[in-house]
Formats: C-alpha cells, sequence, structure tokens
C-alpha cells in the first residue's frame, strides 16, 4: 500500500533538519496521527525506525505506528503528539515553577533511563525533540541521532545541537552520560528561563561547555532553592564519570520533594 491509500494527509506539524512532519488521518479508523517523511539516501532511516520498535515499551516513547516507502521517501506514522513542542511551552511560560520543572524533569529522567537500559543514546535531548500529549504529558521524540550501544562501549562523533552538546562530546568520547548532560541544560532553562552556556560563536559556545562554572551567586538564582541548586550542579559536572545518572537523579531529594511517588 501506499501511505495515500491509508491516509489523507493534513497540515505540517514541523519541519527537520531532513524532513517534514504532517498531520495525517487513517482513512480506515479516522484517527489522527503525525507522518515524518525523509527522503531516500539518508541511510539512518534505518536505524531510527529500528530504534522506536526497541523502545516502544515506554509510555514515554513516541510510539511508532507504521512505515511507508516509496521511490523517493520513507514515511514514518507515529503516534500524535497534539500538545505540540516543549520548546514552544517554555517560550511561552518564561520560566517554570519548580513544581512543575521537576515534575516534567522527573519524567524525561525517566524516559531517559528506559533508554539507557535499552542500550540506547539518544544523543539530542531538546526541548525541540520533546513533545506533549493533549493533557501535557511528556513524549520523547526525534530518534534520528540515536545510537544502540553496547555495555561499557563509547562513542566518538560530534552529534547533537551546539547548546546541548556535552563537553566529552566535543572530546570525542562519551556514552550515555551525554544525555544527561543535554538533559541539565534543560533543566537550566527551566528553572531560570535561559540557556546555561553561549556564544557569539561556536567556538565561543563550545569553549563556555568546556570551562564556564555556572555563578549560583547572579541574581537568577536567588529565587532557585538549594536542593534544585544541587541537583543541576550535579548534572552540569564535566567529569562525566562523576556525573549523576538517569537512576540518581530520580532520588535526588528535589525531585522527591516535588514529584508524586508512584511506585
Ligand atoms: P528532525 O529529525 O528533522 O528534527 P523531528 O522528529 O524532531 O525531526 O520532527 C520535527 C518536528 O515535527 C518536531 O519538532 C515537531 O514540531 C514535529 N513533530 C514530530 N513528531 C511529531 C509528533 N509525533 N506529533 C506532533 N508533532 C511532531
Ligand atoms: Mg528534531
Ligand atoms: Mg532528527
Amino acid at each position: 500500500n501506499k501511505i495515500e491509500d491509508d491516509y489523507v494527509m493534513g497540515e505540517a506539524l514541523g519541519k527537520g533538519k531532513f524532513g517534514s512532519v504532517f498531520l495525517c488521518r487513517s482513512k480506515v479508523t479516522g484517527v489522527d496521527f503525525a507522518c515524518k517523511t525523509l527522503p531516500k539516501g539518508e541511510e539512518t532511516v534505518h536505524k531510527e525506525v529500528e530504534i522506536m520498535q526497541h523502545l516502544s515499551g515506554h509510555p514515554g516513547v513516541v510510539t511508532l505506528h507504521s512505515v511507508y516507502e516509496d521511490a523517493e521517501s520513507f514515511h514514518l506514522v507515529m503516534e500524535l503528539c497534539p500538545g505540540g513542542r516543549l520548546i514552544d511551552e517554555m517560550t511561552k511560560e518564561g520560566s517554570y515553577s519548580e513544581h512543575k520543572a521537576a515534575n516534567i524533569f522527573k519524567d524525561l529522567m525517566l524516559v531517559i533511563q528506559y533508554c539507557h537500559d535499552m542500550g540506547v543514546v539518544h544523543r539530542d535531548i531538546k526541548p525541540e525533540n520533546i513533545l506533549l500529549t493533549a493533557s501535557g504529558k511528556i513524549k520523547l521524540a526525534d530518534f534520528g541521532l540515536a545510537m544502540r550501544i553496547a555495555n561499557g562501549q563509547s562513542l566518538s562523533g560530534l552529534a547533537g545541537s551546539p547548546a546541548y552538546v556535552a563537553p566529552e562530546v566535543l572530546i570525542g568520547d562519551y556514552g550515555q552520560k551525554a544525555d544527561i548532560w543535554s538533559a541539565g541544560v534543560l533543566l537550566h532553562a527551566l528553572l531560570v528561563g535561559v540557556l546555561p552556556f553561549q556564544g557569539d560563536s561556536l567556538e565561543a559556545l563550545f569553549e563556555a561547555i568546556k570551562s564556564m562554572k555556572l555563578d549560583f551567586h547572579s541574581e537568577k538564582w536567588q529565587s532557585v532553592s538549594k536542593p534544585a541548586r544541587d541537583l543541576l550542579d550535579r548534572i552540569l559536572t564535566r567529569d562525566f564519570a562523576a556525573r549523576i545518572t538517569a537512576e540518581e537523579v530520580l532520588s535526588h531529594p528535589w525531585i522527591l520533594f516535588y514529584t508524586e511517588r508512584t511506585l
């Protein structure tokens, strides 16, 4: 079957580096989905599909429903996230209450922990790739840069988005802890409304990532609790061996204080 046989294509939902994402509706069930179309010649599409299938067992991962192939493209029919991107919600909100930040961050850590337990490094954790359900729950999306790694294996290719990239990724020897750093960059933005590392050029940005120390004495941190600052400090630790794991984040006092125990 061709995708047009089974779905009615709708409005554009987003655009990425390679493909575009459109709303689509099943002709059989009337259910809405999101369709990511990737041009052929992009060999990574097989890996993206394989990893999404591998990770299908978690409610925090965008579910892949079906895949179509035609002469020019692959079409990935995915669960629709009607709440849009976390980045757009953040832009509207400015900074979040600690209660809200902790709950979003806990859900993100649960899904990152699941990815890591399943042997996957996402490599592109950022709020453009975190989508929201109708009720505001997060779903991790965009496994286009994700890699499966065996225990103890490390990666070397530069990947990800400059502002979120971990220092060890710049050096070229990294693993799952790189996702924790990127999540920490996001946590910084949730708490104070700005990214921690900035620069007028890519070189200046990378220099800041490699060496800039967070100044918790500055004005913007005065209304943020000590446990929140402590957690962020443990995440944005440059020595990735010493950096906190997803599991440790989940039992950090700040997370425990602000979130409901579910287990
Ligand atoms: P890229 O690899 O090109 O960055 P993404 O998978 O991140 O592609 O998708 C690009 C954009 O399309 C997202 O930032 C989002 O706006 C939108 N999008 C992707 N998947 C969905 C989805 N399942 N539901 C709703 N919107 C989506
Ligand atoms: Mg993306
Ligand atoms: Mg991608």
